[in-house]
């Protein structure tokens, strides 16, 4: 079993959806007119925290594991895609190498400024960051702070820093929200305000979103392709032929290196499925301390 054949277990699937669509079938709702749902995807990996600092949580990796990720992703041979070549390779107008992997930041953390953007500019590797815009040089407030800790995010002169250095700006919508939970204008609210905040501090275009907590069903898709997103990213989702909707996967403490290769990888998705369940229930929890009244 290799890298890819865990990573991408969708890879040949969904024949029948690309088959029907060739064949005149009304398009499935949110699908992109490039959609290939039967090509091959790349491996898209999301990471949270890169930190010394120790949480109650299980998104946080240390520094040092995640240089030797890197390490070994870069031993083992592999190049990343910027996502203009990501996109390029979901809309068939490039070939997807053997070895290529995507890498993405969920929540723009600074312990990313300190520990993994020079870990990837030493091994020349790219990666996007998903920025909560509202919260860029603040603290972690939106989450969950399980014990008590909390983080701080990026600031804008971090992003303007590393922009340009490897690292791709993405948004991840303003307040860190379920967009499913939002009326529609809140949820496009959400997507606009955000991007217009990137684009105003990088001065370029911002192409794509990560949608928090990977919730991103046909409104919100449709919601983001209208906000001039052409890549959105969910979390374990299966590829469908969606550009709106790219499947990525975690990255947690327990990865092997590189992360999800070898015979453990189907285990660790399992994890990753039960840990992705776990983050629904802390998304619940907050909105509901968040609907009840404050005293
Ligand atoms: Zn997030």
């Amino acid at each position: 079993m290799t890298f890819r054949d865990v990573l991408i277990p969708q890879s040949r699937a969904d024949d029948a959806h690309s088959g029907a669509r060739h064949n005149g079938a009304p398009k499935k709702a949110g699908a992109s007119a490039h959609s290939a749902a039967g090509r091959p995807v790349p491996p898209v990996l999301v990471y949270h925290k890169v930190e010394c600092r120790n949480e109650f949580g299980v998104t946080r990796l240390s520094p040092r594991r995640f240089a030797g990720q890197i390490e070994a992703l870069a031993v083992g041979g592999w190049r990343t895609l910027t996502l203009n070549e990501l996109a390029a390779v979901l809309a068939g107008t490039r070939a997807a190498g053997p070895r290529e992997v995507a890498i993405t930041f969920d929540d723009a953390y600074r312990g990313l400024r300190d520990y993994a953007f020079p870990a990837l500019a030493d091994a020349g590797f790219t990666a996007a960051c998903a920025v909560i815009t509202e919260y860029a040089g603040r603290l972690n407030r939106w989450d969950v702070a399980i014990g008590g800790r909390r983080f701080a995010h990026l600031a804008w002169r971090d992003i303007a820093r590393w922009h340009g250095r490897g690292i791709e700006f993405i948004s991840h919508t303003a307040t860190h929200p379920r967009l499913s939970w939002l009326e529609a204008d809140q949820a496009a609210l959400e997507l606009t305000r955000s991007r217009t905040m990137l684009e105003m501090v990088l001065g370029a275009p911002v192409q794509a979103i990560a949608y928090p907590y990977g919730a991103a069903g046909p409104r919100e898709r449709e919601l983001a392709r209208a906000a001039g997103y052409r890549l959105g990213f969910a979390v374990l989702s299966r590829w469908r032929g969606d550009v709106l909707a790219v499947p990525r996967t975690p990255v947690y403490p327990w990865s092997t290196s590189p992360p999800v290769a070898g015979p453990w990888g189907v285990l660790e998705r399992s994890a990753a499925q039960i840990v992705t369940r776990g983050s629904f229930v802390g998304a619940m929890w907050r909105h509901a301390h968040s609907a009840s009244p404050r005293t």
